[in-house]
């Protein structure tokens, strides 16, 4: 067993958030209408993607009937097909969609992972259930050694990804690097990139479009290219 399997091992049984634990069990029992007739995951959701990879994207969390349904990161709602669109395009994923957890989806040269593994209500997890799931982010990028370009989804995810390697004692800064969509910071040997999370709070508004997601990949492609 590799040791990012031990730590996903780990993760699947974690119950140390209780209002976490509530809430995504609370939903897998009660399931939507349109759901209503499948078995829901309604556990931790595990990193997802290749361990070799250079391109890290970092979340916030499962959403209700998205992940904690579905059991992977952003598969079975409208941000995972926007994501896994994108990065269809951009050459990281073997396909654009993303429904199930066998329906055949490989990452190539990118891992997703997450700011909270367990879905929160209203998407938006307490301090203290973000700090409870920061160990496991730490055991990652330690374990993701060839890492070099670091995709922060939404202001949560950006400020995690960078707290996250600055913890890890991977990266250092004295001026905290501001979020704006598809901006670049080298820090280190990495460059973390902010882009707006592809929710349906951003994608239906047109504050993100395609296009604009589309080149936060195509600038981790041009980083990567270079070596
Ligand atoms: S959010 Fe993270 S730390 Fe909290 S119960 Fe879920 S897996 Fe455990």
């Amino acid at each position: 067993m590799t040791q990012l399997q031990v730590i996903q091992r780990e993760i699947v049984s974690c119950r140390l958030c209780p209002r976490l634990v509530r809430w995504r069990e609370k939903v897998a029992r009660e399931k939507v209408k349109r759901f209503a007739d499948q078995k829901y995951w309604g556990k931790p959701i595990l990193g997802f993607g290749d361990p070799n990879a250079r391109l890290l994207l970092v979340g916030l969390a499962p959403a209700a009937h998205g992940g904690n349904r579905t059991g992977r990161m952003f598969t079975g709602d409208e941000s995972g097909n926007w994501l896994y669109r994108a990065l269809f395009r951009a050459g990281f994923a073997n396909q654009a969609t993303s429904t199930h957890r066998t329906d055949g989806l490989r990452l190539t040269d990118c891992y997703v992972t997450a700011t909270c593994r367990c879905a929160p209500p209203k998407n938006k997890p307490l301090p203290k259930e973000v700090a409870n799931c920061r160990p496991f982010l730490l055991r990652e990028i330690e374990l993701l050694r060839n890492v070099r370009v670091i995709v922060g989804l939404g202001r949560i995810g950006f400020e995690t990804a960078l707290n996250g390697y600055k913890e890890a004692g991977k990266i250092e800064f004295a001026r905290r690097p501001a979020f704006a969509h598809c901006a670049t910071n080298s820090l280190g040997p990495f460059t973390f990139i902010a882009s707006y999370h592809p929710s349906q709070q951003n994608t239906f508004t047109g504050k993100l479009t395609e296009p604009m997601f589309d080149r936060v990949f195509a600038s981790a492609r041009r980083i990567l290219a270079k070596g």
